[in-house]
């Protein structure tokens, strides 16, 4: 349930309401949009009398909210969320252009590619250190190793680091060696994770899970925030369907239907959506058109020898050509990068 309180209401009559609905036992959301305040109520709203409420001085609406979704849901906060990464800003008019390599492999290898997506104008950069495969005898990562140098990486650059985390045991560690703490797809309803990275402040770019509806997606959003950190950016990468030509099917439609329901940014990775390398500029360039708040692509030095998803990695000169493209579009939609 949310109460919109009418323009210039007193401050007394908005804690007053504040006071009636915790008294019943449940949460406040507060926010403030363009000319009034809006209390979200979050819990078991069952217990609250809306009638009642619109008889309090300064009351103006009492609306429920049917999703299940209360902290991510656009009622709830009328305004983008702007995601602040130490000054490096996603979501309004923010475009976040994460980029690299798939695993983090070796010194030269993070910053040769480092160097190259700061010249293109990315501003992230991506490398996983613990890696999620399919299979236990591929390549799991360089783990702590990986993300030391990404931190070299990022001394060399100045790029903000975004790496994923699998288990709840390296928290710490990420929380004081990362800028961006990935969850994976594979990860998207790990309960347990979601509640532990709600308790950090660091930013978290949230992946849909391989056959998770939007919904089931923005629950586990929800989960986080509902830990106190509203600190999240989600990434659409790619849902599994029965067609075999891509690794996964891009859904583009998810952008306008999570801008529709949700105040979060929303990202796209093409890299794992597609699955190889030619479908990343088309669908990077779709991406832009349709809203995206940012972008998560594959880049390696060497994609014939990567260690992990070389097939989709474009190369550094290719990654530039895009950045050139994405970069009038980006104007086209009155966006800065
Ligand atoms: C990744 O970005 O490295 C990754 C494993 O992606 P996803 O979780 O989307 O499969
Ligand atoms: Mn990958």
């Amino acid at each position: 349930m949310i109460i919109i309180m009418k323009p210039k209401t007193e401050e007394e009559q908005i804690k007053k309401v504040i006071s009636i609905v915790e008294g019943k036992g449940l949460k406040i959301n507060l926010s403030k949009g363009m000319t009034n305040f809006i209390i979200g109520c979050i819990g078991d709203t069952s217990v609250l009398d809306p009638s009642k409420l619109l008889r309090i001085d300064g009351v103006d609406k009492v609306l429920k909210v049917q999703e299940p979704f209360k902290k991510a849901n656009k009622l709830f906060k009328q305004e983008p969320t702007i995601v602040d990464v130490n000054g490096v800003k996603i979501g309004g008019k923010n475009l976040g252009i994460m980029a690299g390599p798939c695993s983090v492999e070796s010194e030269e290898q993070i910053i040769e590619v480092a160097k190259s997506v700061k010249a293109s104008g990315g501003n992230f950069l991506r490398g996983g250190a613990f890696k999620p495969r399919t299979s236990p005898y591929s390549f799991q990562g360089l783990e702590l190793e990986g993300l030391k140098l990404l931190k070299l990486a990022k001394k060399e650059t100045g790029l903000q680091i975004v790496t994923e985390l699998m288990s709840t045991d390296y928290i710490d560690d990420f929380v004081e060696n990362v800028d961006v703490i990935q969850i994976g797809a594979r990860n998207m309803q790990n309960f347990d994770l979601l509640k532990q990275i709600g308790k950090t402040d660091k930013p978290i770019l949230l992946k849909r899970g391989l056959s998770a509806t939007i919904e089931e997606w923005l629950m586990s959003a929800e989960y986080i925030m509902a830990g106190g950190n509203e600190n999240v950016i989600l990434c659409e990468r790619g849902i599994r369907t029965f067609e075999p030509y891509t690794r996964n099917t891009l859904d583009l439609s998810a952008i306008p239907v999570v801008k529709r329901l949700s105040h979060l940014p929303i990202i796209i990775d093409p890299s794992h959506a597609g699955g190889y390398w030619y479908l990343v500029e088309p669908m990077a360039k779709a991406a832009i058109v349709a809203g995206a708040d940012g972008l998560m692509i594959e880049v390696h030095n060497d994609p014939e020898n990567a260690l992990s998803d070389g097939q989709q990695s474009i190369k550094p000169e290719n990654f530039r050509s895009l950045m050139e493209k994405i970069k009038v579009l980006a104007k086209l939609e009155s966006k800065e990068i």
